[in-house]
C-alpha cells in the first residue's frame, strides 16, 4: 500500500523559487497551508508589501494530509465549550465555523477553484452506551439554541452505530490540498511567495522584525505572521506548555459508487468517514484514532489496526495510508490573534483547522487593518487563563515530562530491532538507521527545539519526537516542526 496523502494523486503543483537575497516587507506570512494562505488571501488588496515563506512548498503541511471535512458540527463541542465558558461563547464559535465555511464557498466560486467541493449531510454517532450522556448535553445545547438536527439510530452507510445525531445544514468536503495549490496560483498575482525556505528564527531591531532564514537570509517586516502549524518560536506565549499534539491515521480505498456524506463517531477511538471522488475513480476515507504523540511510540500498531479494520468493515482492501497531527487546546478553542505587538499566530485548531485557518485569515487580517471581528476576543491567545479552563495544562506537561525523563534514560526502545541503534558516538546520542542496501544513516538523537530524544518511525523510516511531533527523515532534514533544524551530525 502507498503511504501518500490520496489529495496528491493526479495533482501538479508549481514549486516557486526561494529566497536569495535579503529583503524587506510590510507584512511577513511564514507558513503556507491553509492558515497562512487565508491570511495572505484576506491581506492581498491592502495595499502593502506582503510575502509569504514556506519551508518546503505551500499544502505540504498537516493540510495535505486531512480528511476535507468543512462543518460545524464538530464532535460534541458545543456543550464543553458552553461548560468553559458560556452560551455566547458557544454560539460564536459555531456562527464563526458556518461563516467559514461561506468564506471558503465564496473563494472556491470568485476564483474558480476546482477542488471538489461538495455539500455533504453530517453525522455525529456512537454506538457505546456510556456516551449517551454526552450526547444528551450535546442535544440539549442543540435544543436550548435552534440548531436544527435529527436523531437516528442508524448511520447512512454499514457500520455500527446505535445513536446518530444528523445534520444537513452547511456541511462539505473538498479536496483540501488542490484548494490550497490553486489558492497559492491566485495570491501569488499580488505576494510574494518563496518556497523551500525555512525561518530559523525572529528577533527584533529598532521596531521591526527580522526573520532569519536558514540560508541566512533577513527579511525585515513591521508585521509578522506565524502560521507554521507549531509555532516555531518558544516565547513568548510558551505554545509547548499550553497545548498537546495528538496523531490521527487515515486510510483511503476505492469504491464503487460515493455518498454524499460525512461521519465522524465520539469517544475512544474517534472514527472518521467521508467520500471522495476524483475524475476517475470513487474512493472511501476511513480515519482512525487520536493518541497522544507522547503515548504511543510505535505507529506499526495503528497501521495494523486502521489497514485490518477497513478490511474488516468494507470487506476489501485500503490502497493509500497517510497520517498526520494537530495541536490540541486546554480549552478546545483556537488560538488566533496577536501575542506580541505586530507579531501573530493561528494555531491549537483542535482538529478543525480548515475551518478554523480560515477564520484565522480574515480575524487576523481584520485585525492588521483594524477592523473590528466579532471573533477577535473568543480566540485571542490571550484569553483569561482561569483555573476551570486551565485544568488540561498540568496534565499536557505531565505527560510530555514523563516521556522527556523515560526517552532520555532508555537509550533503546523495546519496538527496535538490529537495524535501529542509539549509540553514543564521541559523546554525542545518536540514531542509527541501517537501510535495505545496509548503508548506515546516522543522525544527532536529540530534537534540537527542547532536547527530547527521538524515537524512530518504521512506516515512514523518520525520526519523530514524541514531545512536540517534530520529524526528520533518516539523512536528518527536518519534514514538521516545530524544530526549524536539522539532525545532521557535525564532523
Ligand atoms: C488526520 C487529520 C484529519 C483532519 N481532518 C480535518 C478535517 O476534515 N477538517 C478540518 O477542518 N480539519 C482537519 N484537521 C485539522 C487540520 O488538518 C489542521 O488543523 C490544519 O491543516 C492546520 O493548518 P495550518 O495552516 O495551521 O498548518 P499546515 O497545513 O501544516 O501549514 C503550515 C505550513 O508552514 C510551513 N512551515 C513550517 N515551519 C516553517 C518554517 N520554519 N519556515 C517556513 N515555513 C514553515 C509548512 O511547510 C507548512 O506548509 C485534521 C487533522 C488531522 C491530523
Amino acid at each position: 500500500m502507498e503511504t501518500k496523502s490520496i489529495w496528491k494523486v493526479n495533482t501538479q503543483e508549481k514549486v516557486l523559487p526561494k529566497l536569495n537575497q535579503d529583503i524587506s516587507c510590510d507584512i511577513l506570512i511564514v507558513g503556507g497551508g491553509i492558515a497562512g494562505l487565508s491570511c495572505a488571501y484576506y491581506l492581498k488588496d491592502t495595499n502593502r508589501k506582503i510575502v509569504l515563506i514556506d519551508k518546503n512548498t505551500c499544502g505540504s503541511g498537516a493540510t495535505g494530509y486531512n480528511t476535507g471535512k468543512l462543518t460545524w458540527m464538530q464532535d460534541l463541542i458545543y456543550h464543553k465549550i458552553e461548560k468553559n465558558y458560556d452560551t455566547k461563547t458557544a454560539l460564536l464559535y459555531l456562527e464563526s465555523q458556518k461563516e467559514a465555511i461561506k468564506l471558503i464557498n465564496d473563494i472556491v466560486k470568485d476564483n474558480h477553484i476546482d477542488c471538489n467541493l461538495t455539500k455533504t449531510k453530517a453525522y455525529v454517532f456512537t454506538d457505546q452506551e456510556k456516551n449517551y450522556e454526552k450526547f444528551n448535553k450535546e442535544i440539549k445545547f442543540y435544543q436550548e439554541n435552534n440548531i436544527k438536527y435529527k436523531i437516528n439510530n442508524q448511520l447512512p452507510i454499514t457500520y455500527p452505530s446505535k445513536l446518530v445525531i444528523e445534520t444537513d445544514d452547511n456541511s462539505f468536503v473538498f479536496n483540501p490540498y488542490k484548494y490550497l495549490i490553486e489558492l497559492k496560483e491566485k495570491v501569488k498575482n499580488n505576494i510574494k511567495i518563496y518556497e523551500k525556505t525555512r525561518c530559523v528564527s525572529i528577533d527584533t531591531k529598532d521596531g521591526y522584525y527580522l526573520a532569519r532564514t536558514l540560508d541566512n537570509y533577513v527579511i525585515k517586516s513591521k508585521i509578522i505572521i506565524v502560521t507554521t502549524h507549531y509555532p516555531i518560536f518558544i516565547v513568548p506565549y510558551f505554545i509547548p506548555f499550553k497545548t498537546e499534539v495528538k496523531k490521527f491515521f487515515l486510510v483511503a480505498g476505492e469504491v464503487k459508487s460515493k455518498k454524499d456524506v460525512q461521519i465522524l463517531s465520539n469517544g475512544n477511538p474517534s472514527i472518521s468517514m467521508r467520500y471522495y471522488s476524483d475524475k476517475e475513480n470513487n474512493y472511501f476515507i476511513y480515519g482512525r484514532n487520536s493518541h497522544s504523540t507522547t503515548k504511543k511510540l510505535d505507529i506499526r500498531d495503528d497501521y495494523r489496526t486502521i489497514t485490518e479494520e477497513y478490511k474488516t468493515f468494507f470487506k476489501k482492501e485500503a490502497n493509500f495510508f497517510f497520517h498526520t497531527h494537530d495541536l490540541m487546546t486546554y480549552d478546545d478553542m483556537p488560538l488566533i490573534g496577536e501575542v506580541k505587538p505586530n507579531l501573530y499566530i493561528a494555531t491549537g485548531f483542535n482538529k478543525w483547522g480548515n475551518t478554523n485557518g480560515t477564520i484565522s485569515g480574515k480575524i487576523i487580517s481584520d485585525l492588521i487593518i483594524k477592523k473590528e471581528n466579532k471573533y477577535c476576543e473568543i480566540f485571542s491567545p490571550k484569553r483569561g487563563l482561569s483555573l476551570d479552563k486551565i485544568k488540561n495544562i498540568p496534565l499536557f506537561n505531565f505527560n510530555i515530562g514523563i516521556r522527556y525523563i523515560r526517552n532520555k534514560l532508555n537509550s533503546k526502545m523495546k519496538y527496535y530491532d538490529n537495524k535501529v541503534i542509539i549509540k553514543n558516538i564521541k559523546g554525542q546520542r545518536c540514531g542509527i538507521y541501517i537501510d535495505e542496501k545496509n548503508k548506515s544513516h546516522i543522525v544527532s538523537n536529540i530534537c534540537p527545539h527542547m532536547k527530547c530524544n527521538l524515537v524512530f518511525n518504521y512506516i515512514d523510516k523518520t525520526w519523530d519526537c514524541p514531545c512536540h511531533s517534530s520529524r526528520f527523515d533518516i539523512d536528518g532534514n527536518v519534514i514538521y516542526g516545530p524544530s526549524v533544524y536539522d539532525i545532521k551530525i557535525q564532523d
